[in-house]
């Protein structure tokens, strides 16, 4: 691990002053994840700013939706009872995700920002066009059980954010809201936050160079409040999703009046599938229908050697969270 100074800044405009003209340093919240990037030897920082008492916490109803501050703990919001009852796939995607004590420490900031599990980004030794651009990218052929099949290229097939929560708040159309060192703040939606690899993978999202995440705001809306999040993994607790699948429905009368569906562990991205939501909407609740929706949302898979799997798995997973959501 390189030597590194560490201040902790009181507010926002402290902090992105603290960045604005330093390359390399970070920001660390929970550090549950820089840390280990850190001490791997993947990320180096001369500088971190700990961003711990900037007053960005809070969950509160806004006009705009349900406002959670970026520093807020990922247990706290999986367990709060605004989030448990209206955005049940949010709190959900929280309460599945790695242990207690990481969700104790984690911050919602910190988990937008996760980098990818891809066995060899996290290893020095090997070459990869995430970490070092134009080094090659030994997964195409090599180890890629755990790796994308949806919105991946020639130069990188990794699950760029391999968690749980930004599944959630892109079915939802969450809205995060960022602030640059003018102390200018813009919102983005959660689905046009992360970048698909192309031939850029280093560049994994659209936030520049010292900008914050403030808070994200989840819209309500009837969808919303009949979600889930259905993750199947490795084991039962403590491992990153295989595949996953959020899913929020509005059904009356016997028809699906509006539908939002978006998959983890299988995209290069989190992966909201229009393409499903199309099908969903208008038809009867039926397994017919969640099958078709299924087929459509894996229809551009390109899956690799050792990952072709994840095409049924990411179906059947899909499948089983709308039966959920319905009762079925
Ligand atoms: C063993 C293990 C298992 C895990 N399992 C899961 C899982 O199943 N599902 C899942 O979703 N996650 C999982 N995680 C990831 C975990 O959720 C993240 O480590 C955590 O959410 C990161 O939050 P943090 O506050 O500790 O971030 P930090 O490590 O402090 O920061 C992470 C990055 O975000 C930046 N950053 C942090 N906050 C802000 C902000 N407000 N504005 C701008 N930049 C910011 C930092 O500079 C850094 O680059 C796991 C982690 C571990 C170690
Ligand atoms: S899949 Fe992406 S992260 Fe993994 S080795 Fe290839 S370029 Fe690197």
């Amino acid at each position: 691990m390189n030597n590194f100074s560490y201040t902790q800044a009181t507010s926002a405009k402290e902090a992105t002053g603290r960045l604005k003209d330093q390359d390399q340093a970070a920001y660390i919240a929970g550090g549950t994840t820089l840390l280990d990037l850190m001490k791997a030897g993947i990320q180096e920082h001369p500088l971190l700013v700990d961003i711990n008492l900037l007053p960005f916490k809070g969950i509160e109803q806004t006009k705009e939706g349900l406002r959670i501050g970026a520093m807020e703990r990922m247990n706290a919001v999986g367990e709060h009872p605004l989030v448990v009852q209206q955005f049940p796939a949010v709190s959900q995607s929280l309460l599945l995700a790695a242990s207690p004590q990481l969700r104790n420490m984690a911050s919602i900031g910190g988990n937008i920002l996760q980098r990818t599990r891809c066995g060899y980004f996290r290893d020095p030794a090997f070459p990869c066009n995430k970490r070092v651009p134009g080094s090659g990218c030994p997964a195409q052929t090599g180890d890629n059980h755990n790796l994308a099949i949806l919105g991946v290229s020639e130069s990188c097939i990794a699950n760029a954010y391999p968690g749980d929560l930004s599944v959630a708040l892109s079915a939802l159309d969450a809205v995060l809201t960022l602030e640059n060192h003018k102390g200018k703040q813009r919102q983005v939606p959660v689905t046009e936050f992360y970048l698909l690899p192309g031939s850029t993978p280093q560049k994994e999202n659209v936030l520049e160079p010292g900008e914050l995440i403030v808070a994200v705001t989840i819209p309500q809306a009837a969808h919303a409040q009949r979600s889930t999040y259905l993750k199947v993994r490795e084991r039962a607790s403590y491992a990153y999703a295989l595949a996953s699948a959020a899913v929020g429905l509005d059904v009356q009368s016997g028809t699906i009046r509006s539908a939002r569906v978006a998959l983890g562990g299988v995209g290069a991205q989190p992966w909201r599938s229009r393409e499903a939501e199309r099908v969903l909407t208008g038809a009867p609740p039926t397994e017919a229908t969640f099958r078709a929706a299924a087929k459509a949302a894996l229809q551009d898979a390109r899956p690799r050697e050792h990952n072709a799997y994840k095409v049924e798995l990411a179906q059947n997973t899909l499948v089983r969270a709308l039966q959920q959501v319905v009762g079925a």
